[in-house]
């Protein structure tokens, strides 16, 4: 059994349309779901990136 739609099926039933995206390394760490489309900038695991932030200061 398998299927492929396109967009990644989720417990909620929504589309996963939302973008967690690593300010950093400009990767994208994670997908959430939203009501559209939506890029919201984080800092994903890595160490490399992790450090960037934390010399950044705040
Ligand atoms: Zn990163």
């Amino acid at each position: 059994m398998s299927r492929s739609n396109g967009l990644a099926p989720t417990p909620s039933g929504k589309p996963e349309l939302g973008a967690l995206i690593c300010r950093v390394c400009n990767e994208v760490v994670a997908t959430l779901p939203t009501n559209g489309v939506k890029k919201i900038y984080g800092v994903c695991g890595k160490k490399a990136c992790m450090e960037s932030t934390i010399r950044s200061g705040g």
